[in-house]
């Protein structure tokens, strides 16, 4: 017996909103707390599960939230500018939500830019300094708190009980992961989610990978600051101890245990977490004969365990056993057509590189370098491995910063440019080393790189208000895929298609951009002898579109029946540029790059 999944999600709504009315009261209560939980462990699931950006402080965020309304709304006498946000706890919710956003963003612009384990160490400091603020400040309460909060009103009606801000707390919730789920899906999502293979190619897809980041930083700690607020109203007192970092760390867990990659991991994480606890705070001491907060031990065992035997959690391995027959959404997408940038007159110079120079320490990978590419030809750049083929694509494309030299496209300096600003005005690369995301559907993998076509937002994507210009930019990576011949594999994972095929993916992904000047580094590696004159067959045709082609390749067979000029490097340096024929004569490159022998 199967059932679809919306019939799935339907039973598991209605036992959610028949709950508290079959429920006793004790289990209602817990059911809030999950609730509350699973709002901070969402943004978690945002920013570290799909973001990759690792926060143990989380739980000063709450904190912000539930201390704001706190204060406002017990203060006897407010300064005027502030007194209407004290009459009611919805206008605390504004003025928490302000607090937070400028908080998350001072704290993300110091920390964000930290890489690796700094990023985790620095969320640990302020999950800390926050902690302690809230406990040393005086007009807060000191560690005391405040006690006192009014409750909150609807239509003023006033949610006092449990089971009245039950039905208060899951709905926000379950709105949460809509608009979550809803981001996740679009434009922005995709590129959120590129975020986890490197910023690289994100920002040479014309991804903002810093600003980014920030809108998920900032979502996490807007969804705690909502969970705070809820708490404070619910418990109507507050003091600092929820709100340390031992917390930040359970909500942590709870994002890893529930499947960190998942909306729906973090219910389940927070709900696992939060029963555990409960039971093992009354199991453990009996066990043990003495009291202590055993439990944390335990969830410390647990997430090693998670770690080394299913990294996604328990979400995936609960979706798996559930009767649900999928659909994949395996129709093609159609959409209107994008708008195409003008393509440059055949034969105009679209690059040109002079005496570009690249030093690594004491290295000099690349020396002296000129080369210019023409609209509507192919430029073949060969060379031995090492001769700096790789770094001359990655200081024209802005990957890396140049020695010295100039670089011009379309007739203007771009050396000193970031990787994104060059993708915007048109060349886009692929990578020697490949470079997608393997979990992710060839289809959506493409449409990265149709980013820089949309414009659509974070917000307008929670609230599926741009889905016109999504079905324009999955219509046209599909187009992509179809050019590129791989019309038949668009819906399976990106990483279950042969190396050879994944290049031939990220020319579809480049393709999406619109570019005038394609960089293809070694893209026939890989290829089979058919799938290699396909491919050959499709620089024609983007070289016949007036596209300019620069192509680095150590197929000679396949190099010298397409190419219309080749420059060879050696050491860095060129040794030779000329017509095929004649570069194939030539007795340096003979020497150098054949080793003197035919
Ligand atoms: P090719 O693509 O022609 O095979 P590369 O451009 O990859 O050559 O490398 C040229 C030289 O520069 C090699 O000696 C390589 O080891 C060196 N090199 C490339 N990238 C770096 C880097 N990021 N740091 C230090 N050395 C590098
Ligand atoms: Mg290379």
């Amino acid at each position: 017996m199967s059932a679809s999944p919306r019939a799935v999600l339907s039973v598991f709504l209605i036992m959610l909103g028949l709950g508290p009315l079959l429920l006793p009261e004790f289990y209602v209560t817990l059911l809030n707390y999950i609730g509350l939980y699973a709002i901070v462990t969402l943004g978690l699931v945002l920013l570290t599960g799909v973001g990759g950006l690792t926060s143990f402080g989380q739980a000063a965020f709450v904190g912000l939230g539930a201390y704001t309304t706190a204060t406002l709304t017990t203060a006897s006498e407010l300064p005027g500018w502030l007194a209407p946000f004290g009459h009611s706890p919805w206008l605390a919710l504004v003025a928490g939500l302000m607090v937070t956003a400028a908080v998350a963003v001072l704290l993300g612009a110091l920390t964000l830019r930290l890489s690796g384990h700094y990023l985790p160490l620095g969320t640990i400091a302020w999950g800390i300094s926050l902690y302690f603020l809230f406990g040393n400040i005086e007009f807060i309460g000191g560690h005391t708190g405040i006690t006192g909060i009014p409750p909150l009103q609807i239509a003023g009606i006033e949610v006092k009980s449990g089971r009245e801000f039950y039905y208060l707390i899951w709905p926000m919730l379950l709105a949460l992961i809509w608009a979550t789920q809803n981001l996740l899906d679009s434009r922005s999502g995709r590129a959120i989610r590129a975020l986890k293979g490197g910023t690289l190619m994100a920002e040479a897809m014309g991804v903002d990978t810093a600003r980014l980041k920030m809108a998920i930083f900032l979502i996490a700690a807007l969804f705690a600051c909502v969970s705070g607020w809820l708490y404070a109203h619910l418990q109507r007192f507050v003091n600092p101890t929820p709100f340390g970092l031992g917390i930040g760390i359970e909500y942590l867990f709870m994002a890893v245990i529930g499947g960190a990659g998942s909306v729906w991991g973090a219910v389940v994480g927070a709900g696992v977490i939060t029963i555990l606890k409960q039971w093992l705070q009354d199991l453990l001491p009996k066990l043990l004969g003495s009291s202590g907060n055993f439990e944390v031990i335990f969830f410390g065992l647990l997430m090693v365990l998670m770690l080394q035997r299913a990294r996604d959690g328990l979400w995936p391995m609960l979706a798996r056993l559930m009767p649900v027959v999928r659909d994949n959404g395996m129709a093609r997408p159609e959409g209107l057509p994008l708008p195409k940038k003008a393509m440059a007159q055949s034969g105009e110079s679209l690059l040109v590189v002079k005496a570009a120079r690249k030093e690594f320490g004491g290295l000099v990978a690349n020396n002296n370098m000129d080369l210019t590419v023409r609209a509507g030809e192919v430029l073949a750049l060969i060379g031995p491995n090492g001769a700096g083929k790789s770094t001359l694509f990655n200081l024209i494309s802005g990957v890396t910063p140049m020695t010295s030299g100039e670089i011009r496209f379309l007739g203007e300096r771009i050396d000193g440019l970031n990787s994104r600003t060059i993708a915007r005005r048109g060349m886009s690369r692929t990578f020697q080393h490949v470079r997608l995301l393997p979990a992710m559907s060839v289809l959506e993998n493409v449409a990265i790189g149709a980013h820089m076509r949309g414009s659509h937002g974070v917000i307008s994507a929670a609230l599926r208000l741009e889905r016109a210009e999504e079905g324009c930019l999955l219509a046209e990576a599909a187009r992509q895929i179809e050019r590129v011949g791989l019309g038949t594999q668009m819906f399976e994972p990106a990483g279950s298609l042969a190396l050879g095929q994944q290049r031939i993916l990220e020319i579809a992904r480049a393709l999406s951009a619109d570019p005038c000047l394609l960089l293809l580094d070694e893209p026939a590696a890989g290829l089979r002898y058919l799938e290699k004159q396909a491919l050959a067959d499709l620089l024609r045709r983007l070289r016949g579109e007036g596209m300019g082609i620069l192509l680095v390749e150590h197929d000679m067979d396949f190099v010298m029946g397409l190419a219309d000029r080749v420059v060879v490097m050696e050491f860095g340096e060129k040794i030779a540029e000329g017509l095929p024929d004649e570069v194939q004569r030539d007795p340096a490159v003979l020497e150098a790059y054949l080793g003197g022998v035919e």
